[in-house]
């Protein structure tokens, strides 16, 4: 096959391998299981630092190049956030196309080990959307090459309060970088999503009596956020006209964008949710020419990663994976200075960090049979 013949490989008009170049993607992998109705895909991106790992997401997306763009992209961010934590991981994610709510069996999910498995350990799956611990439990029947595992098992069960955490240092350094303060009392913060990393979130901020707002598409969520916190609701898609001080997305990426970015109040924006920030380099730089502080998400959502991480190297620690994530107040700190300083976006001074250990990483020429 020639190589022009090559590019022409497409799915629905999206060109994977183009694609593939174009973000440095090592290797896809395309799963199709017809007896669990198992459809899935497997991106590793970059395995320079260690095997990749990162999060199986299972999201019913309207097409096929949704699930391939969104998995080509949470991957490429998944090298990024090891990278600049200094974790020894590669980045790699996987889809499962599909509703969780509805679709997910545990036929499905050890289908999707075997897949994982085939992998030989270059990918280790681990939670993220529309999964949980228990679901793990499942692929693990498949393959040991799964973390996040449920504490019962020896794992370190669920990472979204460790994630949590790691965010709540994130939206405190950019406090004490933009008001000169890292107290968060009174400050208006809406919380994009009360799932399992935003219901985390909004205890932490509860504690410093920050003013909060919360909003999610599913009622249940906002009935069950309200039964437990002091929390304000807004609508999910009025709340972008909203005055705030810090905007927190937790919930799904591209919601900075052409349409949000106008309209957008607040002189921070720190949340959980990967990719938030539509087309990475237009979008961070609108966010420096309105003035609007952004802590960018691969590196402040890194917690659940150092969780996994610290499982994956064994005897897990809840204390060592928490002090660890403290860490994201100095990194964020750091980056937001340079960015001041340089004139830089915050997401170019973040990648540039990480991008500087890659390369030197890179220059040992160590193949990835040393795992
Ligand atoms: P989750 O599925 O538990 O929660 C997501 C919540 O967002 C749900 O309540 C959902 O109803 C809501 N939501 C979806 N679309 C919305 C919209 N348009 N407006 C408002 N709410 C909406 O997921 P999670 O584990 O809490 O993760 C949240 C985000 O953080 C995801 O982007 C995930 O990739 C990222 N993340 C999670 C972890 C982790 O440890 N769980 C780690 C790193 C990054």
């Amino acid at each position: 096959m020639s190589l022009n013949e090559l590019n022409l490989l497409e799915i629905n008009n999206i060109a994977v391998l183009p694609n593939m170049e174009m973000m440095d993607h090592e290797e896809v992998l395309f799963c199709n299981d017809r007896a669990s109705g198992l459809k899935a895909i497997i991106a590793i991106h970059n395995t320079t630092l260690g095997p990749a790992l990162g999060g199986t997401r299972m999201w019913p997306y309207a097409s096929e190049q949704e699930a391939l763009m969104d998995v080509l992209r949470l991957s490429r961010g998944m090298t990024y956030k090891a990278a600049v934590s200094g974790l020894n991981l590669g980045g790699g994610k996987a889809v499962i196309i599909g509703d969780s709510r509805r679709h997910k069996t545990e036929h499905l999910l050890r289908r999707f080990g075997q897949f994982v498995h085939d992998l030989g350990g270059k990918y280790i799956t681990a939670e993220d959307v529309g999964m949980t611990s228990k679901d793990m439990e499942y692929i693990r029947m498949s393959t040991p090459h799964v973390s996040g595992l449920p504490l019962h098992m020896g794992g370190s069960g669920n990472p979204s309060p460790v994630t949590a955490y790691g965010v709540y240092m994130g939206i405190k350094a950019a406090a004490k970088h933009v008001y000169s303060s890292e107290s968060l009392e009174n400050k208006k913060i809406l919380v994009q999503g009360c799932g399992s990393v935003g219901q985390h979130l909004i205890e932490l901020l509860e504690k410093e009596s920050a003013d909060i707002w919360v909003t999610d598409i599913f009622e249940d969520k906002i009935r069950e956020t309200k039964s437990k916190h002091k929390v304000k609701v807004a609508d999910p898609e009025e709340f972008y006209d909203m005055e705030m001080d810090i905007y927190a997305p937790c919930a799904l990426g591209g919601t900075l964008n052409d349409y949000t970015i106008p309209r957008l109040k607040c002189s921070i924006i720190a949340g959980a949710a990967n990719n938030q920030l539509l087309d990475e380099e237009k979008h961070s730089q609108d966010l420096l020419e309105k003035g609007i502080v952004y802590a960018p998400d691969f590196l402040i959502n890194a917690g659940g990663l150092i969780n996994v991480y610290s499982e994956y190297k064994g005897n897990y620690s809840r204390e060592t994976a928490m002090e660890q994530t403290r860490h994201i107040y100095d990194v964020t700190l750091e980056i937001l200075k340079r960015s001041a300083s340089n004139g830089q976006t915050t997401l170019t001074a973040a990648k540039q960090l990480a991008e500087a250990r890659l390369r030197s990483a890179a220059q040992l020429k160590m193949p990835f049979s040393r795992f």
